[in-house]
């Protein structure tokens, strides 16, 4: 049996950062979350985002971004990306719900895990939402970046891609 996340408005989740309008990890303006933890899958040397471990954690409540959310009119989208947004399994499933019950806008999440390690997690998501994409693969450093038709931008290494999960 698949559990619905319980949360409430005042829910605190942690983030890294928030971004209102972001051209950069989607083919529409969106507003982009941070979340705070890696395993460092990629390689501490190879990743580019290593230095934002030392960045204070938030915590904020999910009711005061999708306020943010539905406030700002020229975000269309959100994007939930890295660190790694499934090693905060909880506080991803909290905020998407709180979204969900909000916007039918796309939810784009950036994970460097591969698709078959995190099938439960993707199962979980798949059963409870919709219109949701999730960007798989780890980033190596060195390759030609290609476009992603699901994205609309680049990615940096030709392992990545992205599909639409539900
Ligand atoms: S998943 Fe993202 S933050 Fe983690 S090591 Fe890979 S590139 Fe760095």
């Amino acid at each position: 049996m698949i559990e619905i996340q319980t949360w409430e408005r005042t829910s605190l989740i942690e983030i890294l950062g928030l971004i209102d309008e972001d051209f950069v990890n989607y083919r529409k303006c969106s507003m982009r979350i941070d979340m705070p933890h890696c395993d460092w899958k990629c390689g501490k040397e190879n990743c580019q985002n290593y230095s934002a471990r030392n960045n204070k954690i938030l915590k904020i409540t999910v009711d005061s971004i999708v306020q943010r959310y539905e406030a700002n009119e020229y975000s269309e989208a959100i994007v939930i990306a890295g660190l790694e947004p499934f090693l905060s399994m909880d506080d991803l499933s909290v905020l998407i719900a709180a979204f969900r019950e909000k916007v039918s806008d796309p939810i784009i999440i950036y994970t460097g895990y591969n698709k078959e390690e995190i099938e439960k997690e993707v199962g979980r998501l798949k059963l409870l939402y919709s219109n949701i994409i999730v960007k798989f693969g780890r980033y190596i450093p060195n390759q030609e970046p290609h476009y992603d038709e699901v994205l609309g931008i680049k990615l940096a290494s030709s392992n990545q891609y992205a599909e639409r999960i539900c």
